[in-house]
């Protein structure tokens, strides 16, 4: 039977236990090899999602099933490395994501 907020069901994980699952797969590595070098693989899986929406918004010819599958992939990359780039930063994600979640503090809309 499927728990609430269990890790192994994907459209229920949240946001604080997937950083946690990076923190206990990869801090080590990720601390040693520090902010500077973590935030290049963090720039070049945004680079990799660059290419994905392109490949998956062409004006003339939609993508393919291994197209939109990658995209989904290079969403979650990006989502792993800024998680890493948390762990190492003692930020914690959900608290930060308060800036938007909490009504009173979210304003503003940009076009
Ligand atoms: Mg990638």
């Amino acid at each position: 039977m499927t728990q609430p907020n269990d890790p192994t069901q994907p459209s229920q994980i949240t946001v604080a236990q997937i950083q946690q699952l990076i923190r206990e797969r990869y801090y080590a590595s990720d601390h040693d090899r520090g902010t500077g070098g973590t935030f290049l693989y963090f720039a070049e899986e945004v680079g990799e999602l660059a290419t994905a929406l392109a490949a998956n918004n062409r004006r003339r010819s939609p993508p393919t099933p291994a197209e939109r599958a990658n995209l989904e992939e290079e969403f979650a990359d990006v989502i792993a490395w800024l998680c890493t780039l948390a762990n190492i930063n003692d930020v914690d994600l959900t608290k930060a994501l308060t800036k938007y979640t909490d009504r009173d503090r979210v304003t503003g809309v940009k076009d």
